[in-house]
């Protein structure tokens, strides 16, 4: 169904970016309804639960709609005019650079921000603030997939192909990924491919609504798929099914690499896994014996502190095959926040520059400060990663601001997390409502909700995307870039921070001119005419590149480089006293840290509140009964949620979604371990005890 009056946008959430149409109702109760809209290829018209209710967060009863600042005197969060609120903001920021310098205040962002904000935030943070202290949400998201990418590939994007080539593939391997809940429109892909005769893999420890689909599932212990992708090399150089002429025109590094699968035996990688020998065999049989093949990862593999390197695991299974740099065929990443992509490649990473350029380049920051109009001596170095900028708060770091993220439910060992942002001397979030991070501000700004801005998203394939307002704000509330406009302004940079977001994306072009993520074809014309434009974009009347690395990869000698890797045990491993290993994930009905859809009736109804998933025989050596609530304690701290009980996970794990606060925060347990490469905290693997509550 088509309607003259509602304007084409995308979802607010998932990395996917569903196409959908909102029509202005006028109503003040409901000021916008979902129209759909199926000349977006990537959904079709399909949106999952949370994009079909996005529109009552525009109209919550808890939404923010004027700033607050807490009291002197009472210490209670009071209202304030945006002239107060900005002022509280500069000084606080202020303050602490002046007593402590520049690397004292802290700026914190998000993967949900659209590009034009990330960019700002960035530029804000290191020529404002002249800080090095910024980084952001997405660092816990797919960090490790992009490092990965960076050091086998020379270039992070997510896809290197577009998702429409999912279905024409021979094989796909999805490893640690549920997309039946975390994005239930992608799901079809994969259905279209076993239509089309393809054949289905699934690595995960869960038989998850997605394992369901797969011809093989297999289900490694947590931590330790790494191993088993070791273990397919191995069986691939074994029954001799390397592409041998591919590795040796396409790549470097493969003496190296399988003298590293060699070594771990196939009945070894079982007795790490779990997994049996006969399944990995099989494995093999279905990737190697279809002309063609993709491996995509998503968080499971990803969020372990060795993630990089299981996840350049599995990118040397695709080279050894020779599926990658070929149609219909390579390594993919499915990035999952809105902008994960996008976000990204901006500038509001600890290490980059906007471009995706290396903040440690001379040139990059050469470049960068032209189009800045600075010093490039005057821009800050490399700060610190997500996890490590929120331990250093009210160590070094005496002020934060802090946009699009709820590191309070969000981050590892978050009750410390949640310590540190009490400490802090002065914290500023915008936010659009009161998130459990937003609670112990000292200044809240009250901010636009995607519908009542302009900005673009660049989601997981690569794909440039514009979102177009389509509503009015409150009254009361402005825009992330309002507000940077508006702190630059009286922290003496009047110019150089517009509040328009098109006027930023044009400085965000020439600032990612001859980086590896260009945008300088791309402009807000052509996106809306063309539905999207897929990145490295580097000229007007460019085409865009939907399919990447085809002629050379993007590596000095244009060759895909094999990175040795070998199994190691996760950060915390399984003992007496913590005898089971928890794994964190998502439920289809909540988003992220559930900042926005907790506030949804319809999403609260489906998923009420977090769970303790176990296996039936776990739970009666334990003796509770499905629905009983149960304590789970780690070495970080304890969290208390009913059980639930399916044959479904193995015997010796837990699993918790993340999206709760409050006693069921599941993020209280986990493991702060970083991977050493991306500083990816250790989501999917910890050691915990569970005791009846
Ligand atoms: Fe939104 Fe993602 Fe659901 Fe699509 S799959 S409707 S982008 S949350």
């Amino acid at each position: 169904m088509s309607d003259a009056t509602a304007v084409p946008t995308h979802c607010p959430y998932c990395a996917l970016q569903c196409g959908m149409s909102l029509r202005p109702t006028g109503a003040p109760e409901a000021p916008a309804e979902v129209v759909e809209r199926t000349d977006f290829p990537v959904n079709r018209g399909a949106l999952c639960g949370k994009g079909r209710t996005a529109p009552s967060v525009l109209s919550s009863r808890v939404r923010l709609t004027g700033p607050l600042v807490r009291s002197p005197d009472t210490g209670a969060l009071v209202p304030a005019s945006w002239e107060e609120a900005l002022a509280a903001v500069a000084d606080g920021l202020r303050r602490a650079r002046a007593d402590h310098g520049p690397d004292a205040v802290g700026v914190f962002g998000g993967g949900g921000l659209t590009n034009e904000k990330a960019y700002s935030l960035g530029k804000f943070a290191r020529v404002v603030l002249g800080t090095s202290q910024i980084d952001y949400n997405g660092r816990f998201c797919m960090s490790s997939a992009a490092a990965a990418h960076q050091r086998a590939f020379g270039l992070d994007r997510g896809l290197p192909f577009p998702l429409e080539d999912v279905p024409r593939t021979g094989c796909v391997i999805l490893v640690g990924s549920n997309l039946a809940e975390t994005m239930p429109p992608a799901l079809r892909y994969l259905t279209e491919l076993k239509e089309n005769g393809g054949k289905l893999i699934v690595v995960d420890p869960r038989r998850t609504r997605t394992a369901e689909q797969a011809d093989l599932h297999l289900a490694p212990r947590p931590g330790t798929d790494l191993a088993l992708a070791l273990g397919l090399l191995h069986l691939v150089v074994a029954e001799g099914r390397v592409d041998e002429e591919f590795v040796r025109e396409r790549t470097t590094g493969w003496e190296e690499a399988r003298a590293g699968a060699m070594s771990h035996w196939p009945e070894q990688v079982e007795r790490i896994t779990g997994v049996p020998v006969p399944s990995l065999r099989e494995a093999v049989a279905l990737f190697c014996d279809a002309g063609s093949g993709m491996v995509l990862t998503a968080r499971g593999p990803e969020q372990q502190s060795k993630g990089t390197d299981t996840v350049g695991a599995w990118i040397n299974l695709c080279l050894a095959t020779g599926r990658a740099g070929r149609p219909l065929s390579g390594y993919g990443c499915l990035t999952g926040q809105g902008n994960g992509q996008g976000g990204r490649e901006h500038g509001q990473k600890a290490d980059q520059l906007p471009g995706y350029r290396k903040l440690d380049d001379p040139a990059a920051r050469a470049h960068v400060a032209g189009v800045w109009g600075v010093d490039p001596e005057s821009l800050p170095g490399p700060g610190r990663s997500a996890y490590e900028l929120l331990d250093a708060l009210g160590g070094d770091v005496k002020a934060l601001l802090l946009m699009g993220s709820n590191p309070v439910v969000s981050a590892p060992r978050a009750a410390h997390v949640e310590g540190r942002l009490r400490s802090l001397d002065f914290l500023a979030v915008a936010d659009v409502v009161l998130s459990e991070t937003a609670a112990l501000a000292d200044v809240v700004l009250p901010v636009t909700q995607w519908a009542e801005e302009t900005g673009t998203m660049t989601n997981l394939e690569g794909r440039v995307l514009l979102r177009r307002r389509a509503l009015d704000p409150p009254a009361g509330v402005r825009s992330d870039l309002e507000v940077l406009h508006g702190l630059a302004g009286l922290l003496g940079h009047g110019k150089g921070f517009p509040a328009d977001p098109e006027e930023v994306f044009e400085e965000l072009r020439r600032a990612s001119a001859g980086g590896p993520a260009d945008y300088s074809g791309i402009d807000y014309r052509r996106v809306e005419e063309e539905g999207g434009v897929f990145w490295p974009c580097p000229e007007p009347g460019h085409p865009g590149t939907p399919r990447l690395f085809l002629e050379r990869f993007a590596t000095a000698d244009g060759r895909a480089r094999f990175v040795p890797v070998t199994h190691r045990a996760a950060a915390e491993e399984t003992d007496a006293e913590y005898p089971v290993v928890l794994t964190t994930g998502r439920v289809v009905s909540q988003y992220q840290s559930g900042a926005q859809t907790r506030r949804v009736d319809e999403l609260n109804a489906a998923a009420p509140g977090p769970f303790v998933e176990l296996h039936p025989r776990l739970a009666e050596r334990i003796g509770v009964a499905e629905g009983e609530r149960i304590t789970v304690v780690s070495r970080r701290g304890r969290a208390v949620a009913p059980a639930r009980i399916t044959a479904s996970i193995r015997p010796d794990t837990v699993f918790m979604p993340f999206h709760w606060a409050g006693e069921g925060r599941a993020n209280t347990l986990v493991n702060p371990a970083l991977d050493p490469v991306s500083r990816m905290p250790e989501f999917k693997v910890c050691a915990v005890r569970l005791e009846r509550a």
